[in-house]
C-alpha cells in the first residue's frame, strides 16, 4: 500500500482545524484534513428544522470577539439578531415574576455589575488568563461558591445561579468561576454589552457561510467521514490510521478533536498522562441546547431559572408564520430531551403557563461520539492544571481547539484564536527541522 504523504494532518474540520488548515496553505504547506461527520463545521451546524435554517450549535458572534470579527469582515458576512426582549420572567424562592425587561435590569443592575467587576480585578488581561496569582488562586472555587460566597438576596442569587448555569450549559457546582470571570472580563463589568457579546447576534446565513468561506479559501484537501483511530508518532513525523483503514503520513499532526473525545484517539506512544487525564475528566458542560416553535407571537422575552430547573434561559429567537420560535439552554442533557414536544412544553410554563408548544427540537451533543460535550466551559482547577500542557506539544504532535484558546475560549472566537496560534507553532517546528515543502 503506497501511504500519501502531506507537510501537516489536521484532525477535524470545525473552526480551529479549517482556520489552521487555511494559514499552513498560505504558508505553503501540504495540508489533509480529516473528518469524522459527513460535514464540515464540528460544534457549529445548520439544519433545517421547523421549517427554518437553525443553528444547532455555535451561533452568536460579536465584534468584540477579535477573530471571529475578523473572519466576518474577511469574507463579507453580516450579522442579524431577533428582537429585543421588552420582558423578564425569572424565577426565585420557587415563584415565577416578571416585568419590563427595563424594570428588571433596573432593579438588579448594581448587584450584576458589581459582581462581574470582580472579573476585572482578577484579570486585567483578559487574553492572559493566569496572569494574576488572585485569578489562579481562585481556580478551585466553583461557580456556585462563589455565588454562595458574596453575600447576595435569595433572588440576586437564583437570577445569577440561573445565569451562570446556562452559561456552564452545566450544573454552576461543577463549573469553576474562572470559566465565568474569562466571559465577564471582556466586558470591564457592564450588562448590556455582555449581553451584546454572548447571545445576541448572528451570521445572517449562518455559521455555515463562514465555515464554508474559511474551507474554500484553505484550498486543503479535505476528506468527509474519515473517523480517526490511531497515531503513531515520533518527532518529525507521524502515520494517522482511520477506522476504514486508510493511513496517512506527514511530518507534524493538529488534533482539533473536543477535549471530552481526545481518548477516543489511541496515541502510539501515548499522550502524556495529564492530558489523558484531562479527557477523562471532561467538561462542565453536559446541557441542551433547544428549539420549541410556539403557537402564536409571543411579546419579545428573556427567562431564567435556577441551575436546579431542566431549563436555564430562554429567549424569542424570531417570529415565522405567526408562530414564535424560542431558543433556550439546560444545565442536563439527561433532563431534557429537546426533541421531546411535551417535556419541553412543561419546562416552558414555569415561566408561561398557558404557553403552547407546536413542534420543539435540538442535537444531543452530549452523546455525540465526536463532540461528547456542547461549548468547553473547564472544572475548578483544571485551568491551573492543563492550560499549559495542553499548549505544549509532544513530538509531532500538536493539540488545537476552542478549549486551549487564550481568550474566548469555548467560543468560535477561541476556536479561530487557537487555530492561528498553533498553524504557526507548526510552521515553527517544521522549519527548526530544516523541512522542505512534500510533492
Ligand atoms: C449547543 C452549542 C451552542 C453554542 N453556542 C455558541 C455561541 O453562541 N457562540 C460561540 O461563539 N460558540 C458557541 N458554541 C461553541 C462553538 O460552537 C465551539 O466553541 C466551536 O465551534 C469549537 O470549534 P473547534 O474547532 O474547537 O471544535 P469542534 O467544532 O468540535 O471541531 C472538532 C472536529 O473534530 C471532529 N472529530 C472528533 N473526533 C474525530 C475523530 N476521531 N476523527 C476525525 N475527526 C474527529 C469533530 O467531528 C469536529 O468536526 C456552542 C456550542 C454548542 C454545542
Amino acid at each position: 500500500m503506497t501511504i500519501k504523504n502531506y507537510d501537516v494532518i489536521i484532525i477535524g474540520a470545525g473552526f480551529s482545524g479549517l482556520t489552521a488548515a487555511r494559514e499552513l496553505k498560505m504558508l505553503g504547506k501540504k495540508v489533509l484534513v480529516l473528518e469524522a461527520r459527513d460535514r464540515l463545521g464540528g460544534r457549529t451546524w445548520v439544519d433545517h428544522r421547523l421549517g427554518l435554517d437553525l443553528e444547532m450549535g455555535g451561533t452568536y458572534v460579536h465584534w468584540h470577539q477579535p477573530h471571529v470579527w475578523s473572519e466576518i469582515t474577511r469574507y463579507g458576512l453580516e450579522l442579524a439578531s431577533g428582537p429585543k426582549a421588552e420582558k423578564v420572567y425569572w424565577i426565585t424562592g420557587g415563584k415565577t415574576y416578571s416585568s419590563t425587561a427595563d424594570e428588571f435590569k433596573a432593579r438588579l443592575r448594581a448587584t450584576v455589575e458589581r459582581v462581574m467587576k470582580e472579573s476585572n480585578k482578577h484579570m486585567p488581561y483578559p487574553f492572559e488568563p493566569l496572569y494574576t496569582e488572585s485569578f489562579r488562586n481562585m481556580d478551585h472555587v466553583s461557580g456556585e461558591q462563589f455565588l454562595k460566597d458574596i453575600n447576595l438576596t435569595t433572588e440576586e442569587f437564583d437570577v445569577l445561579h440561573g445565569w451562570i448555569g446556562s452559561d456552564y450549559c452545566g450544573d454552576p457546582a461543577e463549573g469553576a468561576v474562572t470559566q465565568i470571570f474569562r466571559w465577564w472580563a471582556f466586558s470591564q463589568g457592564n450588562w448590556d454589552t455582555h449581553s451584546a457579546m454572548v447571545s445576541s447576534f448572528r451570521i445572517k446565513h449562518g455559521t455555515r457561510k463562514l465555515i464554508e468561506s474559511i474551507a474554500a479559501d484553505s484550498g486543503a484537501e479535505i476528506k468527509l467521514s474519515a473517523i480517526v483511530g490511531r497515531i503513531e508518532h515520533e518527532d518529525g513525523s507521524a502515520k494517522v490510521f482511520t477506522a476504514e483503514g486508510e493511513c496517512y503520513a506527514s511530518k507534524a499532526v493538529i488534533v482539533t478533536v473536543p477535549l471530552s473525545t481526545l481518548n477516543n484517539i489511541e496515541f502510539q506512544p501515548s499522550l502524556s498522562e495529564a492530558k489523558r487525564e484531562s479527557s477523562r475528566e471532561g467538561q462542565t458542560s453536559k446541557g441542551v441546547k433547544v428549539w420549541a416553535k410556539v403557537k402564536g407571537e409571543l411579546e419579545p422575552f428573556d427567562a431564567l431559572a435556577p441551575g436546579s430547573y431542566s431549563l436555564n434561559s430562554v429567549h424569542l429567537d424570531r417570529y415565522a408564520d405567526g408562530n414564535s420560535i424560542l431558543v433556550g439552554f439546560g444545565p442536563s442533557a439527561t433532563k431534557l430531551n429537546p426533541n421531546d414536544r411535551e417535556a419541553v412544553e412543561e419546562a416552558l410554563k414555569y415561566w408561561i403557563p398557558d404557553i403552547q408548544v407546536l413542534e420543539s427540537t435540538g442535537h444531543d451533543w452530549v452523546n455525540d461520539e465526536f463532540s461528547k460535550e456542547t461549548w468547553p466551559m473547564l472544572r475548578p482547577k483544571q485551568l491551573t492544571a492543563y492550560h499549559e500542557e495542553w499548549n505544549t506539544p509532544e513530538g509531532s504532535v500538536f493539540l488545537a481547539g476552542t478549549t486551549y484558546a487564550n481568550g474566548w475560549a469555548g467560543f468560535i472566537d477561541g476556536a479561530i484564536e487557537n487555530g492561528l496560534t498553533v498553524s504557526r507553532k507548526v510552521d515553527r517546528y517544521l522549519l527548526s527541522k530544516h523541512y522542505v515543502h512534500t510533492e
